[in-house]
C-alpha cells in the first residue's frame, strides 16, 4: 500500500521566517515545527532568494527543520539532501546552463566586464547561475548596455531590476531566461512524482506570484501585500484555479499552519 506523500514548497523570508521577530511569531514557528515533525509523509522544500549558506543560517536561527530540497537564488539553484549534506542537483544545473544559453554565471560576468556605475554584489549573493550587481542610481539606466554585451556573448538572460530606496542604489539581477521560483517548483514536481493536488506552495510576495498561479495548492500568508492578494484573487479566477488558493488570515508560520489544515494535511 502506498502512502500519499505531500510536498510543501515554501518561501522563507516573510513566509516561514517572520519579518518581525516578536515572541508570538517565534512561538508560531515552534508550533509549525512540531506539526511538521508529526507528519511523516511530508516532503519539504524551501524556495528562497537566498544563497544556500544564508538560507541554512536562516532556518537554523529559527529552528526550522532541514528540508529535503533547497531551491535557492530565486529558483536558479536546486540542492538535494544527501548523507553528505546538500548537493547541487546535476540535472537542474544542466537545465540552468541551457537556459543561460550554454553559459555559467561566471561566463556572464566576464561578458559584461566593467561598466561605470555597475558593481558586483558580495560573493555570497552570487549564484552559479545568478549574477547580481549594485547600480549607482536606478538600475534601468544600465539595462541597455548590459543587454547589448549579453547579446554579443549569446547569453540568454532575464534582467530583474529593483531599487533600494534606503541604500539609494539599484539592484540588477541576471537570471537564466525563463527561470524563476516557479520553474524550480515545476522541476521538483516532476522529479518527486508527487501529484499536483498534493503539492502546496506557500509565499508572501511578488517573486512567489508565478509559482502561485501554476495550479498547485497555494497558501498566501496573511501578511502578504494587499495589492498582491487582489491580483492573485483576480488572476486565479481568470484561470479557473481560484479554489486552489487559500488566503490565510494569520501571518507567517501561523498562516502556513492554517493553510496546511485547510488543505487537510494537518489536523
Ligand atoms: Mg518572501
Amino acid at each position: 500500500m502506498s502512502i500519499t506523500r505531500y510536498l510543501l514548497a515554501s518561501d522563507l523570508d516573510g513566509t516561514l521566517i517572520p519579518l518581525e521577530r516578536s515572541a508570538q511569531h517565534l512561538r508560531d514557528v515552534a508550533e509549525l515545527v512540531t506539526a511538521f515533525a508529526t507528519s511523516a509523509n511530508l516532503v519539504l522544500a524551501y524556495v528562497t532568494g537566498r544563497h544556500l549558506s544564508l538560507a541554512q543560517e536562516g532556518i537554523s536561527e529559527l529552528g526550522l527543520p532541514s528540508p529535503d530540497w533547497f531551491v535557492c537564488d530565486v529558483g536558479t539553484s536546486v540542492y538535494r539532501k544527501t548523507n553528505r549534506g546538500y548537493e547541487p542537483d546535476e540535472a537542474y544545473r544542466e537545465a540552468m546552463r541551457n537556459a543561460f544559453g550554454g553559459l555559467s554565471g561566471r561566463d556572464v560576468r566576464a561578458a559584461i566586464g566593467a561598466i561605470e556605475g555597475l558593481e558586483l554584489q558580495e560573493e555570497q549573493k552570487q549564484g552559479e547561475f545568478k549574477v547580481s550587481y549594485y547600480t549607482a542610481g536606478r538600475p534601468e539606466a544600465f539595462e541597455a548596455t548590459v543587454q547589448s554585451r549579453l547579446d554579443e556573448a549569446k547569453a540568454k538572460v532575464k534582467l530583474v531590476s529593483s531599487y533600494d530606496p534606503v541604500a539609494k542604489r539599484g539592484l540588477l539581477d541576471l537570471l537564466p531566461a525563463g527561470v524563476a521560483k516557479d520553474f524550480a517548483v515545476r522541476y521538483l514536481h516532476d522529479h518527486t512524482g508527487i501529484d499536483e493536488e498534493h503539492l502546496i506552495y506557500a509565499g508572501d510576495s511578488g517573486n512567489d506570484r508565478a509559482a502561485m498561479l501554476t495550479g498547485y495548492r497555494v497558501i498566501v500568508v496573511g501578511n502578504a501585500d494587499a495589492a498582491l492578494k487582489r491580483d492573485l484573487a483576480a488572476e486565479s479566477m481568470a484561470r479557473g484555479i481560484d479554489e486552489r488558493l487559500y488566503f490565510a488570515t494569520h501571518p507567517y508560520a501561523r498562516g502556513v499552519l492554517e493553510g496546511l489544515r485547510h488543505f487537510g494535511l494537518l489536523k
